[in-house]
């Protein structure tokens, strides 16, 4: 067990599409799966590169309608590097005899390293080692490193090398029926300087992207001449060389790559960029060592340290969790800073979800608020630069303020499509998700959670207000006052749960009064009001004179989070919606039995012509997303401000009565419940944990995750042991610490970053060792259970818990 590794033995055709998920590479800005470079997409394989931000829209016929996808491009494959062996084809694994096979992601430094023995049909025997980066400190740069040796032969071999832009979207089953093909080729030619050169653009959002390469050939540390035949298409360069391999002596093929994009900052033309960045580009031995430094500095800030009490569940703990971090950083970097991207639920990864962005950043900005915070302003800007669009689509629905989209890609109009296949029947059925208006609320809370571990005024000053104030404003009018009740409510929506979209048999989708919905709309609202005077007055009364906000809406606001309705199926549990009470128990078992794996009973429900809506079944956490959110102490707050005597000691009903009616069809919710258990029922809470850290390593969802890893639930499992174990809050200027670790874990060792300051914790069943390791500007107010304490810089403070 190398608990800095993952590690295939074999080649496994039938595992090749999560191999190449997990095995990724990528900076942040652009990410490649870990297809060889052997390899073309072939139903069994399929190489992808993914540029963040880069989207495309295409419209498709589907049973007689027009739809349009907006999909995360799938770029042109710049990896192909493929050997032919004297008298045979271009070498294919499937049909030599493969002796060794080890395909290895080395974690700590972002290195792919694909080790191959074969026997060709000609009996020879010949050793491939692949190595491969995405250079982590130079975002536009990637590199592959090829060595071949012939081990009881010698002879020619062949080499292709390419960059291929016949390239289209085809990396989901389901939507094989689309339109797919999203690349028209530019330009494709080799450089007087002998680089690969292949320009393409997207279809209707006029991306263009540029590929350069340079390949070359080393033995025994020298570079080898080869004369150089191209073979270019429309969309493809090409070039081939023969190399004399001599029986023993290992040969090295080199390339380097670049990729530039038309929206790239301080670039003239992308095509001229990308040459010449290749051709600048150090050898492959001197990308690795500036690619690892890089590495080295990210996990220096990220790392976790576990102790368990069995060291080898240490050990796999540890690498899954690294494993988690390394897809985390890959998809947002610091190279994302710069960039216009939100973070895609299933990382730059794989095609599902078109590369969208939906409420999953909620999982995954609370840790790098403490850990690498400008990422997470970086994010909240790609929200902010669509406030417009927000604006107009709250507009358009008959509502104020901004109504940011369910799913969000370039322009931030709503993504979601309107239908969507179900593979089990074959129907396409109507798709109501961006009715969950919850995903305002948790931009709004992105926002505050951002502002709270970093301090950052001049954020919410130019930005964060703003968001808060107009989300706080769409709330605000899609509450309605119900004079019979003498309370607010919120009509026609969806909640986190997407099995119920609709009450049984009703014409319009939609649920009225969904709790966590309600809840949420009353902490934004509250806290919009709490951040007004953050600011200097007198730039808070431009921004609400900007916005025509004035004291009656604010009144209203106020009324709202003291008057909203909330269901109760009895004095304690909360009802997940209105008239959730009323629908039917699931037949759990009975389903089990028949079907085995029940995550997504939607789609047997449906292909059964029944229905999720008319059982209490939930696909994920709803009312339990309020208990991973809030504390108890605030949760119980937000009621008893409400009117509604909510107890502690509701929470533990709540959290079993929910637990026993959840499929865990996402893989947020196994997330969200071993968080909500992590005080009460320690056990379950860490086995939760431990199958939530396998979601995509086993791919438990069968099959999903060869399509993108899904990265709140890998944040989230990251998260919590960031905060969920250790209680860590940033809530009014004090950093709280509530230490509660399971019987699974024995200790656990972070870095942080607090209002600018790093922080080193050490934290155990009954001590808890803060380290200040630098120099600070003034003491951090550290508070540990109900004492708060002063920590000035380069100060341990140790604790007995
Ligand atoms: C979940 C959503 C999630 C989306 C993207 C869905 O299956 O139900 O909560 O946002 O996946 O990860």
């Amino acid at each position: 067990m190398n608990e800095w590794c993952l590690c295939y033995e074999g080649y496994r055709p039938a595992q090749e599409g999560l191999r190449e998920a997990l095995c990724t590479l990528g900076n942040g800005r652009f990410a490649t799966r870990g297809a060889s470079t052997l390899v073309r997409a072939d139903g069994v394989h399929y190489p992808g590169t993914y540029l963040a931000g880069t989207y495309d829209r295409l419209e498709s016929t589907v049973e007689g309608q027009i739809v349009e996808n907006e999909s995360l491009v799938n770029l042109p494959n710049w990896l192909w590097l493929a050997p032919r062996l004297p008298e045979q084809g271009w070498l294919d694994l499937r049909a030599v005899e493969v002796l060794d096979y080890r395909h290895e992601l080395d974690l700590r430094h972002g290195l792919l390293r694909r080790h191959v023995r074969l026997r060709d049909a000609a009996g020879r025997t010949t050793r491939l080692v692949e190595r491969r980066l995405v250079h982590m400190g130079d975002p536009y740069l990637a590199a592959i490193e090829l060595t071949l040796t012939a081990e009881d032969w010698a002879g020619p071999v062949e080499i292709e090398s390419a960059l291929d832009g016949g390239i289209v979207n085809a990396g989901v089953e389901r939507y094989r029926g689309l339109a797919n093909r999203h690349l028209s080729p530019r330009e494709a030619r080799v450089t007087e300087g002998g680089l690969l050169y292949l320009k393409t653009e997207t279809a209707q959002s006029e991306r263009r992207i540029a590929a350069a390469a340079r390949t070359r050939v080393f033995r025994e540390g020298s570079e080898l001449r080869t004369e150089r035949r191209t073979a270019t298409a429309d969309d493809r360069v090409a070039e081939r060389f023969t190399v004399e391999l001599p029986q023993g002596t290992p040969v090295g093929v080199e390339k380097v790559v670049a990729l530039h994009g038309s929206t790239d900052h301080a670039v003239a033309e992308c095509g001229l960029a990308a040459r010449g960045a290749v051709a600048a580009a150090g050898d492959f031995g001197r990308l690795e060592a500036t690619h690892r430094l890089a590495w080295t500095q990210l996990w220096r800030e990220f790392d976790i340290g576990v102790d368990q009490p069995d060291a080898e569940a240490a050990a796999r703990t540890r690498m899954a969790l690294r494993l988690h971090l390394l897809h985390l950083l890959q998809t947002a970097s610091p190279h994302t800073i710069d960039l216009d991207a939100g973070i895609p639920a299933r990382g730059l990864h794989g095609e599902a979800y078109r590369g969208h962005v939906f409420w999953d950043e909620l999982f995954v900005l609370p840790l790098f608020n403490l850990r690498a915070p400008e990422i997470s302003r970086a994010v909240l800007l790609y929200r902010y630069r669509r406030l417009g669009a927000a604006r107009a689509a709250a507009r358009a629905t008959g509502f104020a303020g901004a109504m940011f989209p369910w799913q969000s890609g370039s322009d931030g109009r709503e993504e979601s499509q309107r239908i969507h296949l179900n593979p089990q029947s074959g129907r396409w059925i109507p798709d109501h998700s961006h009715l969950q208006r919850h995903v305002n609320a948790a931009i709004a809370f992105n926002v505050w959670q951002y502002y709270q571990a970093s301090g950052d005024l001049r954020f919410m000053d130019a930005y964060g207000l703003e968001m808060l104030l107009e989300i706080a404003r769409f709330f605000s009018s899609l509450a309605e006052h119900d004079a019979d009740r003498g309370r607010y409510v919120i009509r026609g929506v969806m909640g986190p749960d997407e099995y119920h979209d609709a009450y049984p048999d009703a014409e319009r989708p939609g649920l009225d009064n969904n709790a966590y919905t309600n809840v949420m709309a009353v902490w934004v609202l509250r806290c919009a009001l709490e951040a007004l005077p953050l600011v200097p007055a007198s730039r808070c009364d431009a921004l609400k004179e900007r916005l025509g906000l004035d004291a009656n809406e604010l009144e209203r606001w106020e009324d709202i989070t003291c008057r909203m309705f909330v269901p109760f199926q009895d004095e304690d549990i909360i009802s997940q919606f209105e008239g959730y009470e009323r629908l039917a128990e699931f037949d759990w078992e009975g389903y089990r039995e028949r079907y085995g794996d029940i995550q997504r009973l939607d789609r047997i429900l449906e292909a059964e012509g029944d229905t999720p809506n008319r059982y209490k079944a939930s696909k994920q956490a709803d009312v339990l997303m309020l208990m991973y959110l809030f504390s108890a102490e605030e949760l119980t707050g937000l009621f008893r401000r409400l009117g509604y005597p909510l107890g502690r000691e509701a929470i533990p009903r709540n959290i079993d009565y929910y637990s026993r009616r959840t499929s865990h069809g996402s893989t947020l919710s196994r997330v969200v419940h071993s968080w909500v258990m992590a005080r009460l029922h320690r056990e379950r809470s860490w086995r939760l944990f431990t199958e939530a850290l396998e979601s995509d390593v086993a791919d438990v969802q069968g099959g999903t995750t060869p399509e993108g890893i899904h990265l709140g639930a890998m944040a989230g499992t990251v998260d919590l042991i960031q905060r969920g174990y250790t209680g860590i809050e940033a809530r009014g200027d004090i950093l709280w610490l509530n230490p509660a670790l399971p019987q699974g874990l024995d200790a656990l060792r972070l870095r942080m970053r607090y209002r600018g300051w790093p922080l080193e914790l050490h934290i155990s069943h009954d001590r808890l060792t803060i380290t200040a390791t630098d120099s600070g500007p003034q003491p951090l107010q550290i508070g540990v259970r109900a004492d708060i304490h002063a920590v000035k810089g380069h100060q341990v403070r140790e604790f007995f818990i």
